[in-house]
């Protein structure tokens, strides 16, 4: 927990909205230049970073080469990489790392030498881990440490942005409702949106509840172009128990030879894919959705099935998911534990140049709510904490320069406006919430179809107009989740072909052809290009 509460400045000299990886190594950064507002939604300790188990690629190893992570993370991409941007990506990447371990990440180790481990669709082991499964959280623990250590940085927690400043077509700061309600105005001479995923457009999500898009939304709203937002990765094997959140179990455990049963208690994969449990994830979330498909019935799961392994081994490798699922009374080196997919990664997000520069002037984008374009049509497994870590620096080193290049700030300002404390919204808003994240998940989910996706856009405008426009948090949340899926339900209707993540039942094959291309959204315009 921060400190003494103080009032929120009217002015700084940078934004940083998020403190996951993205925010947190560009706040690193901006320090050597001025002062940093850093903001999150919620504790620090609540972001996509903190859950990531598996690791960070890079290739570092012995046996491995800059080269071969290039050509892995294109293939993964399904033709649609900037390729720029991944090869950036995969060269400054082990440079990032080894600073990370010079400010006090501790990656696991075998004797003195890092230990890398793989992971589906590397061609070498790569993955750095940490605490076995807790990489993300000693990442964040790492540059936490770090950038708080410098005092131009201000962190605040619980500080909700809901919307960017926008003067002449340019970006000059946010607005922001604190923990009591109230509206603030800050300026500066940049934001940067480090505010990550949108898992919480769907009904089934391996985000926590901080997922809900607002970075993308917000930019959306702001004017800013966003592209590719019909590529979802949906991750294969969420825990699936009722009452319990849909906790990711790690493609690790396939990788340590993990198998994947159904209803009957048989091995499906090997039917899907010659890789069998290792396919890629899309090629398994499909799979099982099929499964479940056959089975027709609503409860219905696959089990995720590690019996035949040591159980020592299981428990070693992977404590934090065993201790998890123990608090579900499931011993995962035992028992079966039931799954389904869960919307897990996004692809798209705010367009953003090489330096993470987006299409408004004074807006800057880094981590899962931009689209560099590295991850194509679908990410390879472990790139996006090294995306965060390196266009989170790349974009901050661009906002020091453009600091520089701005002779004068605008003057400050700030301005507090009593919301509507949103008493009596709750309950709507989060029916309509449920009701969006159902259609999301029934119709813009793993497999879908012109026909279905036609008929959900009006749907999912309608309930738009259903959300009170100002309100408490949740009903910023709320305006943000609708418009995140409005967005991507738009682009996966747009995109007539099966690539990547993106599959749909009336158009199974890719169409180089017409579809070799990124989609790009800004306002009602949809493009490809
Ligand atoms: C369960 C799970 C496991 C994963 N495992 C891996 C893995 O092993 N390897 C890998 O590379 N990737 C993994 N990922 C993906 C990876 O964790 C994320 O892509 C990455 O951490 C995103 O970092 P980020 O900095 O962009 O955003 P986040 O870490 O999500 O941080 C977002 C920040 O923005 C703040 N924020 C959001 N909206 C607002 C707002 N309106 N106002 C103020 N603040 C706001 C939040 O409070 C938070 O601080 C995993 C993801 C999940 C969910």
């Amino acid at each position: 927990m921060m400190p003494a509460m103080q009032p929120l400045p009217p002015e700084t000299d940078f934004i940083v909205v998020g403190a996951g990886i993205a925010g947190l190594r560009a706040s690193v950064e901006l320090a050597a230049a001025g002062r940093v507002l850093c903001l999150a939604k919620c504790e620090v300790t609540e972001s996509n970073t903190q859950y990531a188990q598996g690791g960070i690629a890079a290739a570092l190893s012995d046996d491995d080469e800059v080269r071969l992570h290039l050509e892995d993370t294109l293939k993964a991409g399904d033709g649609l990489c900037n390729e720029e941007a991944a090869r950036i990506l995969v060269e400054e990447g082990p440079p990032r790392i080894e600073q990370l371990i010079e400010w006090g990440t501790e990656f696991d180790r075998a004797g003195t030498k890092i230990a890398f481990t793989r992971e589906g669709a590397h061609s070498r082991s790569r993955v750095l881990h940490a605490h076995g499964d807790s990489t993300g959280r000693e990442i964040g623990r790492a540059l936490y440490l770090k950038a708080a250590a410098v005092k131009p940085v201000t962190f605040r927690e619980f500080e909700f942005t809901t919307d960017l400043l926008v003067e002449d077509g340019r970006v000059v700061g946010i607005r922001v409702l604190d923990p009591a309600g109230q509206l603030h105005e800050i300026r500066a001479s940049s934001v940067l949106l480090a505010t990550g995923g949108l898992g919480q457009v769907y009904s089934d999500t391996t985000n926590p509840a901080v997922a809900t898009g607002d970075g993308v939304a917000m930019a959306y709203r702001a004017g800013a172009e966003i592209s590719d937002m019909e590529f979802v990765q949906f991750h294969p094997t969420a825990l699936y128990l009722k009452g319990a959140p849909r906790f990711l179990l790690s493609e690790a455990l396939r990788g340590e030879g993990g198998y994947l049963r159904n209803l009957e208690l048989k091995r499906f994969m090997p039917k899907y894919h010659e890789l069998g449990e290792l396919a890629p994830r899309d090629v398994v979330a499909r799979a099982i959705t099929h499964e479940l498909d056959l089975v027709k019935r609503p409860d219905a799961v696959v089990y995720l099935d590690l019996t035949h392994l040591k159980p020592e081994r299981v428990r070693q490798r992977f404590p934090t998911i065993y201790s998890t699922c123990m608090r579900y009374n499931i011993d995962i080196a035992t028992e079966l534990v039931p799954i389904r997919p869960a919307a897990h990664y996004a692809m798209g997000g705010v367009r953003t140049d090489l330096v993470g520069r987006t299409s408004l002037p004074g807006l800057y984008a880094a981590g899962e709510v931009a689209c560099t374009g590295v991850h194509g049509a679908n990410r390879l497994a472990s790139n996006s904490l090294l995306e965060g870590l390196v266009y989170g620096a790349r974009a901050a080193d661009e906002m020091r320069q453009h600091m520089q290049r701005l002779n004068h700030h605008a003057a400050a300002r700030r301005t507090s406006v009593a919301t509507a404390s949103g008493n009596g919204q709750f309950t709507e808003v989060e029916k309509l919430v449920r009701k969006v994240q159902s259609l999301m998940w029934q119709h813009v989910g793993v497999v879908r179809d012109g026909k279905a996706l036609q008929q959900v856009v009006p749907e999912l405008r309608s309930l738009q107009s259903q959300i009170p426009s100002s309100g408490d948090r949740r009903a910023h949340e709320a305006a943000n989740i609708v418009q995140a899926g409005l967005l991507i339900a738009r682009s996966a209707l747009a995109r007539e072909e099966s690539r990547g993540a993106h599959y749909r039942l009336d158009h199974p094959l890719k169409n180089d052809a017409r579809y070799c291309k990124h989609s790009v959204v800004s306002g009602d315009n949809l493009r490809f290009q």
